[in-house]
């Protein structure tokens, strides 16, 4: 369950970020109300930044939405000549934009100059024009079951409510399950487009999509330093942001090399899915390390903490406690995921098994001729002392 929402954290932060701003700019229009002008030319200027920066960082979503909402506002501004045309539309053009917000949530990220980005663009485009036909048919349908008299009262939902729900809950849905930022972003356009169609802002576009351009080159930004420094598997710092975090410390820390027991065997018994699961739960288990203990995944099975101005003596009750946290973690996995050629022989089902696994622990502290390489070679021959005398201890 917590596995299930931990994904809603960050886009809980990047929405509460994204509606603080956008009140600040409804309460204070004496700010930018006198630049407006100013607004509208630096939109474009956004709209180029957040387009060549979200194909360059393959954020392929972003940069469809950025395309959609600069041809609308192209087209709104009479740039291109569908002012009229759109103005008159409006119940289509909310369903359109609504509907392409919601589908763009469940495409992956692909390269748009490739046949991803062609069936992309025919999708979007497809949505635009299905969402035009949506009217007719809810008529045609409309026509059919008036009649039936327990079903009338509801017709009228059929037109507008109806997909919104839809698109509402796809878009909810998929903020739930996916853990990107990206998502957050299109639902914070998603929130924008309807808040203007139900009147809820009065803010102009300009200023509307200038403050959604900033949230995509936030999200663009921060999902790339992710990108670079967490691992992708484990979402714990990487060895990159170790390396980084090493040049920051001072003269005293402490350092662990952590590595779990038989992990080879492991995955020969359970699979290699099954063993990338248990690698993820574990280290949600070394994250809880207490101490002012920081985590990172150094590799494979291994994990590196360090503990800024601590020595041994203090670092040790932190790591003997997750070291016993880890064993006397019951894994539960799900069997049916087996895919060993023993286990693909078995029967297929999704039956859930509880696994243990240990993890051995070498520690050393910097001392005044050492630097980050050499004290952490210390902590890997005392891992490997840790092994020596029958795994799952702390060693130093
Ligand atoms: P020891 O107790 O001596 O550490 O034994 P071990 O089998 O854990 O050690 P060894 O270093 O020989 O093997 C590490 C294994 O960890 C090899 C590989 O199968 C597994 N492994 C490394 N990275 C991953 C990963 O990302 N996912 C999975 N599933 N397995 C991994
Ligand atoms: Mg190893
Ligand atoms: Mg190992």
């Amino acid at each position: 369950m917590g596995q299930f929402f931990s994904g809603l954290k960050s886009s809980i932060l990047s929405l509460s970020a994204f509606a603080a701003l956008f009140i600040l700019v409804e309460q204070y229009p004496i700010y930018w109300s006198v630049k407006i002008s100013l607004i509208e030319q630096v939109l474009y200027g956004l709209f180029v930044l957040t387009i060549v920066l979200s194909s360059y960082f393959n954020r392929s979503r972003l940069t469809l939405a950025t395309i959609v909402l600069l041809l609308f506002y192209l087209a709104l501004t009479n740039f291109i000549p569908w002012q009229q045309w759109l103005l008159s539309h409006g119940d289509w053009m909310l369903l359109a934009g609504a509907s392409i917000l919601s589908v763009l949530s469940v495409l992956k990220d692909r390269g748009l100059l490739s046949i991803h980005g062609a069936y992309r663009f025919t999708l979007l485009s497809g949505l635009a024009v299905a969402s035009y036909y949506w009217f007719d048919i809810v008529n045609m349908l409309t026509a059919r079951l008036v009649h039936v008299t327990h079903l009338a009262p509801y017709l009228k939902y059929l037109t507008i409510e109806l997909p919104l729900t839809c698109c509402t809950l796809l878009l909810l849905w998929r903020c739930v399950r996916e853990k990107s930022l990206v998502i957050t972003a299109l639902l914070s356009s998603y929130c924008i487009w309807l808040g203007h169609y139900y009147q809820l802002t009065t803010l102009p576009w300009s200023v509307l999509l200038s403050l959604l351009m900033m949230h995509y080159l936030c999200v663009i930004f921060i999902d790339s330093y992710f990108l670079a420094y967490r691992d992708e598997l484990t979402h714990l710092p990487s060895r990159r942001a170790l390396n980084q975090r090493a040049l920051s410390l001072g003269r005293k820390y402490t350092v662990a090399m952590l590595d779990i027991d038989h992990f080879k065997k492991f995955n020969d018994t359970y699979g290699h899915d099954i063993g990338d699961q248990v690698l993820k739960l574990v280290a949600s288990k070394l994250a809880q390390v207490k101490g002012a203990g920081k985590v990172f995944r150094y590799g494979g099975e291994e994990f590196t903490i360090i503990f800024p101005g601590k020595t041994i003596a203090q670092a040790k009750p932190a790591l003997e406690a997750i070291r016993q946290a880890v064993e006397d973690y019951n894994i539960v996995i799900r069997q049916g995921l087996r895919s060993t050629k023993k286990a693909r022989s078995r029967k297929k089902s999704s039956q859930m098994k509880t696994v243990r696994v240990t993890i051995s622990i070498g520690l050393a502290v910097r001392t005044s001729k050492l630097n980050f390489e050499q004290t952490l070679k210390l902590a890997d021959q005392a891992l490997y002392r840790a092994k020596k005398s029958g795994r799952n201890n702390v060693s130093e």
